[in-house]
């Protein structure tokens, strides 16, 4: 787990965030709720966006990318029904705000993004707040990252035409995938469940993501 001396839920604005935009919209999960109390949102959007880093919205971040809504970050974590031993793969780092969450909940992230600038400042940011159960990794995401698989959860934050198979072929056992689906302009965000049959797919709720550019994602 990260340092508890680095991070802090003191912050006023991320407090009425999370009682505005998350728990009124239903999310319960008391260990999510306080992982995003926990991480300064505002630390993860340019200078330039500060002022809106709790706003009911996505934000970009560079590379023509962007930082999810502060309720899909939370509802996508409470999806996963994350455990303190786990392993989770994320796919798409670009600020490290989602890889953060994680880290509060889990043993250790894996995060992969394709665009190698996103990546390295995600990685500086996360360790200058003490978030240290992350390994950042440059690469094309749709392949996940066999390394160090089988991962319990694996999560994706841009949207794809098709699941990729690289994904769940590294997914435990009893893991679970979530992931938005769809075309480029919308998606469904789909829990995918592994069991030793097979998978069982989900859908969850309309949702809409950056694409997901890779060998089984969109061409760019
Ligand atoms: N989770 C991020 C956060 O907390 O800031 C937001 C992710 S943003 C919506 C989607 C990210 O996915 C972008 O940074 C994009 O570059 C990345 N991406 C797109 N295709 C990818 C791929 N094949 N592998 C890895 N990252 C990819």
């Amino acid at each position: 787990m990260a340092d508890e001396g680095v991070l802090d839920d003191s912050c006023d604005a991320r407090n009425e965030m999370v009682r505005d935009q998350i728990v009124a919209r239903g999310i319960r999960d008391a260990r999510v709720l306080a992982a995003i109390r926990s991480i300064p949102r505002e630390r993860f959007v340019p200078a330039s966006h500060r002022h809106l880093a709790h706003d009911d919205r996505a934000l970009p971040i560079g590379g023509g990318q962007t930082v999810s809504q502060p309720f899909i970050v939370a509802s996508m974590t409470e999806r996963l029904r994350l455990e303190p031993d786990h392993t989770v793969l994320e796919i798409g780092t670009g600020s490290g705000y989602q890889a953060a969450v994680l880290a509060r909940l889990v043993r250790h992230v894996h995060t992969v993004e394709r665009l190698a600038s996103l990546a390295e400042s995600a990685g500086a940011l996360l360790a200058d707040i003490g978030v240290t159960n992350v390994s950042c990794h440059v690469g094309d995401g749709t392949c996940g990252w066999p390394d160090d698989a089988p991962y319990d959860r694996i999560i994706v934050t841009a949207g794809a035409p098709s699941i990729p198979s690289p994904l769940v072929d590294q997914l435990d056992v009893g893991g679970l995938l979530i992931i938005p689906v769809g075309d480029a302009k919308s998606q469904t965000l789909t829990l995918v469940e592994k069991r030793r049959s097979g998978t069982v797919e989900r859908p969850l709720y309309a949702c809409r993501f950056v694409k997901l550019i890779g060998v089984y994602g969109w061409s760019e």
